[in-house]
């Protein structure tokens, strides 16, 4: 094995993947570390999120020798490593190994059949194996490998979405991939060689941007590559994809360069808009989306909560539950709302409580209205299934559901949604800044999450459940109010038009 040595400036695992992304990146996470902004609250909930994965999947291989350090310090990881080796333990959690200034901690490292050889496991909180994961157990062999360790097999085990709790029975997959990363392997020295070449030099690799700013992980120094890029640009339009990319490499990147297009129908009439800064509005295309819609109107928004390892009964890996609802009752068109309001406060399945108090909501009459409503529909077909005493309740609200979502994408456009018609952009857009989420100390359903994890610990402070309970309520009821003003601007639209 490496001898360990303080001072060898490593290549961890993590940054070689950086720079098998961008070696930008790689360059600027090591020379100008300043620049890179702190983890979101959103990624260090994928963090902690990533641990407690890591320390399940520990428990599926019992009895191992735990390498236990702080994070940086890599010469105690190596000798806690050896001494865990000779001392014949049979799987070692963290194992550590360094060679040639790189260094991987393996997940799982367990004892193969074969004398003298060993498995790598590497533990991920997806749920398949995903074409990074190759490069990221690539390393870990190379890495160990050059270290003296004989690999008889390499490993993926990721969590299995058909699992379900209570039970959790083979809550994660093991896959086999020795013989997929063949390829990975093959080149890595080749990277490598490359990565270290760029980092002795003076200044960063001039690297243009590309879809690698934000596959397969978003880059932190977006904002000091993408400076260049006008606002608004090519980029803030929306339904191009990939294609984007295609202008760009044509050195269009504003919205109003002639080359930019050409386009036909809503993209016609989106481009003109942008470039003119006049909004579009198609009212006999939203006459048409209204078809079907009946009033009285119940506009209905779910928060919900997705665990990776699945707390409540029948509930599967990610599966989104509902602890929240706000619901807003609309009797005729541009009418007063009556609002209805519904939020979980233990840490019990929030389904049963939820349910009866939606029940009592979902009236016979009228349509059902959720912006983006494939959400809400999965989300009720899934109740259906888990509490079949509703089902048919529930299945006859999914037939009732209208969404204003396309409406606002097929006829209407305001340069301010720039690439989206999320209801955060198109709020905002349409009624005014005291339609936007900003200010809000819950402003996204993410944050949502995090507030309700912590709202139903048991160690929160009444004060602090207080103002949880607050923000949380806040925030699903701004969901459904923005909701009925934006049905009611559709409405007006129709109106306006009928009238002149
Ligand atoms: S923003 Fe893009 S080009 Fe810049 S360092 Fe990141 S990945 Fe590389």
């Amino acid at each position: 094995m490496g001898k360990p040595n303080s001072k060898m400036s490593l290549l961890s695992k993590s940054r070689i993947m950086r720079g098998l992304q961008c070696v930008k990146s790689l360059y600027l996470t090591i020379h100008n570390p300043d620049l890179e902004p702190a983890p979101s609250a959103s990624q260090q909930t994928l963090f902690d999120q990533g641990h407690e994965v890591g320390t399940r999947a520990q428990q599926e291989f019992p009895g191992g020798v735990l390498i236990e350090v702080p994070y940086y310090d890599t010469d105690g990881a190596i000798k806690q490593t050896e001494a865990a080796i000779k001392g014949g333990a049979q799987v070692v959690y963290e194992a550590t190994f360094v060679n040639d200034g790189l260094s991987a901690r393996i997940d799982i490292l367990t004892k193969a059949p074969r004398e003298g050889s060993w498995n790598i496991i590497e533990v991920k909180s997806s749920t398949s194996v995903k074409p990074e994961h190759l490069d990221d157990v690539a390393i870990q062999v190379h890495v160990a490998e050059a270290a003296g360790l004989k690999i008889e097999k390499a490993s993926v085990m990721h969590l299995n979405n058909q699992s379900t709790a209570p039970a959790l029975k083979d809550l994660f997959n093991l896959q086999d991939v020795t013989s997929m990363i063949g390829p990975n392997k093959k080149d890595l020295p080749k990277h490598i060689s490359s990565l270290r070449n760029a980092l002795t030099q003076g200044e960063p690799p001039k690297l243009e941007i590309g879809p690698h700013c934000h596959e397969p992980y978003e880059c932190p120094f977006v904002k000091e590559c993408w400076s260049h890029v006008p606002s608004p640009s090519i980029f803030d339009f929306p339904g191009l994809g990939a294609k984007a990319w295609d202008f760009y490499a044509k050195g269009i990147v504003k919205l109003d360069d002639p080359k930019f297009g050409p386009f036909t129908g809503s993209k016609a009439h989106r481009l003109n808009a942008a470039r003119t800064g006049r909004r579009w509005t198609d009212t006999d295309g939203i006459v048409e989306g209204f078809d079907g819609w009946k009033w009285p109107l119940l506009h209905l928004d779910f928060e919900t909560i997705a665990f990776a390892i699945p707390r409540y009964p029948g509930t599967r890996p990610y599966e989104q539950v509902p602890f929240q609802f706000s619901a807003m009752i609309q009797k005729e068109k541009c009418g007063p709302v009556e609002h209805v309001e519904f939020l979980h406060d233990q840490r019990t399945d929030p389904r049963p409580r939820l349910l009866a108090a939606l029940v009592k909501v979902l009236s016979n009459q009228g349509s059902i209205v959720a912006y983006n409503k494939g959400f809400e529909s999965s989300r009720l077909k899934a109740m259906a299934n888990a509490f079949p005493e509703h089902a048919d309740t529930l299945l006859a609200a999914c037939d009732r559901l209208v969404d204003p979502l396309p409406i606002f994408r097929n006829s209407v456009y305001d340069p301010a949604f720039k690439d989206s018609f999320s209801i955060k952009s198109v709020a905002p857009a349409i009624l005014g800044p005291a339609a936007s989420y900003h200010g809000l100390t819950v402003p996204d359903g993410n944050a949502a999450q995090r507030a309700f994890v912590e709202y139903i610990d048991p160690t929160v402070t009444p004060a602090r459940k207080s103002e949880l309970q607050k923000s949380m309520l806040a925030y699903c009821k701004k969901d459904t109010e923005v909701m009925v003003q934006l049905v009611d601007w559709l409405v007006s639209q129709v109106n306006t038009k009928a009238a002149a």
